[in-house]
């Protein structure tokens, strides 16, 4: 159990990549100033998790289920904290689309926002009563570079992390009179199943109906460029996580 000195961390989509590297960071920062509530959708994805946590599972960091997507999903996880007290919000789940937009379904749209955006709104109402009533609190949201610039191809992913900061730029000034700041971190190109899934499954996929130019242009320029930036300037999730600890600090 968190003691009072300890800030009471929760993190979103904790089963891989930068969500799972913050949890264990945080987990086992040197002067314990952290309990962390590391959350996944699906908990039998914990195993990566528990693994890289060590000694610290049950003791500075405790697991629990919980689907952003889903309304009650969110209700049932915060109701099961202790005086439902979180200190800091990490908002890291997310996922990614990629390909001409004439190939993407509004469902696949859909999913990325109900994910991206509304997943992370979902979460801020959730805890946000109780931070004001405490008159502290601490939102941090995973956004992207692609928060703040449009990239071809992302078309959709872009829009929902320009949503987010729109979003966050509008919140942070009616929280600061609660003493409840709101950060955003905009991560470069990161290696995580999530990049390197995407691309794997994008290269094989056919695009019938789409402008033969276009499918030319994004499969054997885009993508090879975009493979070779995630290699030049890609960052690792540590480097994200202390980045997020910094914020903290
Ligand atoms: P990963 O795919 O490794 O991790 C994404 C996490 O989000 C997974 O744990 C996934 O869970 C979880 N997730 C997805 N949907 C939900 C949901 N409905 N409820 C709860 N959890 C969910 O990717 P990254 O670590 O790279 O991504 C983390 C964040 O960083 C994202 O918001 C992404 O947009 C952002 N980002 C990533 C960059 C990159 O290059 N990798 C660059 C800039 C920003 P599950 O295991 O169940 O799928």
């Amino acid at each position: 159990m968190a003691s009072e000195e300890q800030k009471v961390v929760l993190i979103t989509g904790c089963s891989s990549g930068i969500g799972l590297r913050i949890a264990v960071m945080l987990a086992k920062d040197e002067k314990k100033r952290y309990h962390v509530i590391a959350t996944m959708r699906d908990l039998k994805r914990k195993d990566k998790l528990l693994e890289a946590a060590g000694d610290a599972y049950g003791k500075t960091l405790t697991l629990k289920a919980l689907d952003v997507c889903e309304d009650e999903s969110v209700r049932q996880c915060i109701s099961s904290i202790k005086d439902r007290r979180v200190d800091v919000l990490i908002n890291n789940a997310g996922i990614g689309l990629l390909g001409p937009l004439e190939a993407i379904s509004m469902e696949e749209m859909r999913k990325v926002f109900e994910t991206n955006f509304f997943g992370a709104v979902r979460m801020i109402k959730e805890v946000m009563v109780d931070m004001k009533k405490r008159r502290r609190g601490h939102i941090i949201v995973m956004s992207s570079v692609m928060g703040l610039q449009g990239v071809v191809f992302n078309d959709v992913y872009t829009a929902s992390k320009f949503a987010m900061e729109g979003f966050c730029e509008s919140l942070a000034v009616q929280l600061l009179k609660f003493n409840i700041t709101v950060s955003m971190i905009e991560p470069g190109p990161v290696h995580t199943e999530f990049e390197v899934k995407m691309m794997d499954e994008v290269a094989k996929m056919e695009y019938p109906g789409v402008d033969p130019d276009t499918v030319r242009y994004f499969k054997d320029v885009y993508l090879p460029s975009s493979v070779d930036i995630f290699e030049a300037m890609g960052q690792t999730p540590e480097e994200i996580a202390r980045c997020v600890k910094k914020v903290l600090e």
